[in-house]
């Protein structure tokens, strides 16, 4: 392999975020297999191909108001004018009325507009005496009336492939006549955490062990209703028993995640692991701030990301890189989250070198309308609770130094 690889010559190679993006990116091929699934059951899944509207839409001119149907035409001078009110016409009549010229219909939104009426009158604008309405000002043609096709013809662009299927999307999907659709199948994930320290919490801590926070961070982030996640829990630091499982999540999965033992300790033995059953490492270091040792690799179809086991930096690597590599390999389009501008509140000093994501609180506003920002303090890869009280993540440049209050950055908002 090129630049990037493991191996010792490469090993102190560094990639920009952008870089291992890029590279994490093009290893991440999208699924390819796909299910036809009734609308119901697509909800939340990721749409496999571009949908057209089946219908017309709206399919018929029909009312925008409760009201009455005119025609323009039978109208005289005014100042006020009186029409009979020939008949009634509701959302889901047929709409074929065949009033008389010179009278009116009561309709209610959503009816469909009968042949040669031109006209809609809202309710409020009319009085209705005995069954005659009386109006004082004259509608113009075509007035509160949806056209059909107005909307889109059918046959017309909805949705692309590779979106989610949200609120907003299943419901165009149904308003354009889709009972069922095509979406890829869901992605096969495996997770394990990896450290002989780890212990569930609930239960006792002894000497020298931590709560396992990754495993539910990881289950949180993965709960998506385009995954089959398979979680295995914690595993020791035990190089046969990690090797057996990662060899098993590769044999079976779309996508690993991994937590810990990607580091340069003696216990840090999933980069080795990962290549001795076969895999190749696409990115093992990262000039990023927190989370430079991380690995992303493939051993056949399966991708593999090995996070850091500091949980703040296993969060952030995972939301910067691996989040992306797994919506791709999902069918989803690829859309980056636009940062937003925000100052810091005080000035910041720190060493440069590595581009940075540190959690950050929002507090209050700039004189210039921007959040202004309070930064977590520099050591904090490990400082999950803390994490939980940040609004964010601001990107500090590779290359600052310096910063002084007021200093204009890139906000990434949870
Ligand atoms: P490692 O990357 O395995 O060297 O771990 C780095 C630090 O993260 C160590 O202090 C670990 O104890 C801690 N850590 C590793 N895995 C987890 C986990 N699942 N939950 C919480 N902390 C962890
Ligand atoms: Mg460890």
């Amino acid at each position: 392999m090129a630049d990037g690889c493991a191996c010792d010559r490469h090993a102190n190679v560094y990639l920009s975020v952008d870089h291992a993006l890029e590279r994490g990116l093009s290893v991440a091929d999208p699924l390819t297999e796909t299910e036809t699934l009734p609308l119901k059951q697509a909800i939340g899944r990721v749409l496999a191909e571009d949908c057209t509207s089946k219908v017309d839409m709206p399919a018929f001119d029909n009312s925008a108001m409760d009201g009455y149907a005119i025609r323009t035409r039978d109208l005289g001078d005014g100042p006020v004018f009186e029409l009979p009110v020939a008949g009634r016409v509701a959302a889901g009549d047929p709409g074929d009325h065949d009033a008389p010229e010179g009278s009116a219909l009561r309709i209610f939104t959503g009816a469909p507009v009968p042949p040669d009426f031109d006209a809609v009158l809202m309710q409020e604008d009319c009085d209705l005496v005995i069954d005659r309405v009386r109006f004082s000002r004259r509608p113009k043609p075509g007035q509160n009336i949806r056209r059909a096709g107005e909307d889109l013809f059918a046959g017309g662009p909805i949705l692309q492939r590779g979106c989610e299927i949200g609120p907003r999307e299943v419901a165009a999907l149904a308003s354009a006549g889709y009972g069922e659709v095509l979406v890829f199948r869901k992605l096969k994930v495996t997770i394990f955490s990896t450290g002989s320290e780890l212990r569930q919490p609930g239960e006792p801590l002894g000497l020298g062990q931590i709560y396992n926070s990754n495993r539910y961070m990881l289950l949180a982030l993965l709960q998506k209703p385009w995954i089959e996640l398979n979680d295995r829990g914690p595993v020791e630091d035990d190089p046969a028993r990690l090797g057996r499982v990662l060899r098993e999540a590769c044999d079976t999965s779309d996508l690993i995640v991994t937590t810990g033992g990607v580091s340069v300790g003696d216990e840090d033995h999933m980069p080795r692991l990962f290549s001795e059953i076969g895999g190749e490492t696409d990115v093992m270091k990262v000039a990023m701030k927190p989370g430079k040792p991380v690995i992303f690799g493939r051993r056949g179809r399966a991708l593999y990301v090995g996070l850091p086991g500091n949980p703040v930096s296993a969060y952030v690597t995972w939301q910067i890189i691996g989040s992306q590599m797994m919506a791709r390999r999902a069918g989803l389009r690829h859309m980056p989250q636009t940062p937003v501008q925000a100052v810091l509140a005080e000035p910041l000093h720190r060493h440069a070198g590595r581009q940075e994501y540190r959690p950050a609180q929002i507090d209050g506003t700039s004189p210039d309308g921007l959040p202004r920002l309070r930064l977590m303090a520099p050591s904090y890869s490990g400082r999950v609770a803390l994490l939980a009280q940040a609004d964010g993540l601001v990107i500090i440049p590779a290359e600052a130094e310096d910063l002084p209050a007021g200093h204009t950055l890139e906000l990434l908002r949870f």
